[in-house]
């Protein structure tokens, strides 16, 4: 093709194309014109100087932008719209409110129960619809598109007066209006956290017609399961049935099998999954990492395993620092001292490298950090999920080729939530785009010292505008609401 006559805004030569479908990596020519790739070609096809912006990446990947598959990122696109942790590991997009907790639709006139305090206080529930969210992420721009769920427990405090009991017909009407409104105003699917006291009440006679509202509109379902310890396989049944009966495309999030009881049991869930994606549409996702982290809770409290805590209220200085030190220091054993912390986050080491490992070759894995932005002395994966997984397991690892890696953040994670012409490069496709060093990239930030910047991210696109550059940092934001209705209809090959 000799397309002399035309004039592109981004021409990148010589990149090392990873396109997201997990086929091995080419060299080519990619044209971005507007928000989207117009061509990719072999290498001196398109005319020279074709393109406003030409640079030569020769020696560079160029892939889709990372999905971010699991994020608590609802409130920080708002309130640090940079988005710095994720756009500086070439993430574009973020899926939000997982785990039953998302910022829309409810208030509150008190401080919300946890788990709902991960994305903060009363000042933070701000949009009693979710078009009022959709709205301020309108008007804020962030640097990275977002895909938006809508809690179950959110959906639950807006409309029961006690969340500890199963919601009545009525309620789940109400939730049903709630579902209506969020699809209609541009969310992306529903999302459970079973495990969480906000949550536990409802089951599958409850949380299925809700998800099956959700499905109609297009939406997903996503679950942190009700248990991912002994009775994880039981749990993997309920998530199944109930996505089911609800004609829903699963997710289960961040799967483990945690506790040293259950180290290694990832030889029976994943074969179950698997055997179940033959019915229906079902796929994982998972952080590169051993620990898990969310609100400290005394009955995950245990000196079976390190646990390290990441904020307190009443201890701030405590951040960081090991629950078993604290409470030697105080004189305690750790349940009294998790009670003087509280409340308070943690990070718990409670899963099996082999198991880690297992769970993110598995053919239907996501790659999600479910990192926790507001907290004081975060767990590392906010900051270092992506480039982890790709220098770490799949180059030095050799876990898996790195064109999979891509996959699973990129083209796997787009089809599962449904982002129309995103996470592959070809033609018509978004120009949500990440250059970066294969030889070199890798994750920086660790449990002592978690906020700390990736490697070898040169360039990070979203909508075809370049919004970071290594060093400089941010540069521009693009983003927008992704998913269910939000976006043009198909056109992309
Ligand atoms: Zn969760």
């Amino acid at each position: 093709m000799s397309d002399t006559d035309t004039r592109y805004d981004h021409v990148f030569r010589n990149a090392l194309v990873f396109d997201g479908t997990g086929a091995p990596p080419f060299t080519a020519d990619v044209a971005v014109n507007g928000e989207r790739i117009a061509a990719v070609e072999p290498p001196g096809t398109i005319a020279a100087a074709a393109g406003r912006s030409e640079k030569d990446i020769a020696g560079r990947a160029l892939s889709p932008g990372f999905i971010d598959a699991h994020t608590h990122d609802d409130r920080i696109v708002l309130d640090a719209p940079d988005m710095l942790p994720k756009i500086s590991q070439g993430v574009t997009t973020v899926v939000a409110g997982n785990c039953g907790i998302s910022l829309a639709p409810v208030t509150f006139d008190a401080y919300p129960p946890a788990p709902l305090n991960l994305l903060g206080g009363p000042e933070a529930y701000q949009f009693p619809r979710f078009a009022d969210y959709a709205r301020a992420i309108a008007d804020i721009v962030p640097a990275v598109n977002v895909a938006a769920l809508i809690g179950h427990s959110s959906l639950r405090l807006a409309t029961m007066p006690d969340v500890k009991v199963p919601a009545t017909p009525g309620q789940i009407e109400a939730m049903l209006d709630l579902a209506d409104e969020a699809m209609e105003s541009g969310a992306a699917g529903f999302s459970t956290g079973l495990f969480y006291p906000t949550n536990a009440a409802a089951g599958i006679d409850e949380v299925a017609p809700i998800a099956a509202r959700f499905a109609g509109h297009g939406g997903v379902y996503a679950t942190h399961m009700r248990d991912e310890m002994d009775k994880v396989i039981d749990s993997i049944d309920e998530a199944l049935v109930t996505a089911g009966r609800a004609r829903a495309q699963l997710i289960i999030s961040h799967h483990k099998c945690a506790h040293p009881r259950n180290w290694g049991r990832t030889r029976e869930t994943l074969p179950k999954i698997e055997a179940a994606s033959k019915r229906q549409p079902v796929a994982i996702d998972c952080y590169p990492y051993i620990a898990g982290s969310t609100n400290l809770r005394m009955d995950l409290v245990t000196n079976d395993y390190r646990i390290m805590i990441a904020w307190s209220t009443p201890h701030p200085e405590m951040g960081g620092r090991d629950l078993a030190d604290i409470a030697a220091e105080w004189g305690v054993d750790i349940h009294e001292a998790a009670r003087r912390l509280d409340p308070a986050g943690a990070i718990y080491f409670q899963m099996d490298e082999d198991d880690v490992r297992r769970v993110m070759s598995f053919p239907l894995a996501m790659i999600g950090s479910d990192g926790l932005p507001h907290d004081a002395h975060p767990h590392p994966r906010l900051y270092g999920t992506f480039p982890r997984v790709i220098g770490h397991y799949a180059r030095d690892e050799g876990l898996f080729p790195l064109e999979t890696a891509i996959r699973k953040m990129t083209g796997l994670t787009a089809e599962t939530f449904r982002l129309r012409d995103r996470g592959r490069i070809a033609p018509g496709f978004f120009a949500d785009l990440a250059v970066f060093d294969p030889a070199t990239i890798i994750d920086r930030a660790t449990y002592d010292d978690p906020r700390v910047v990736s490697a070898g991210i040169d360039e990070v696109y979203v909508n075809g505008t370049l919004s970071y550059v290594a060093g400089r940092g941010v540069v521009g934001r693009a983003g927008r609401l992704v998913g269910g209705k939000n976006g043009p209809p198909p056109t992309a090959s």
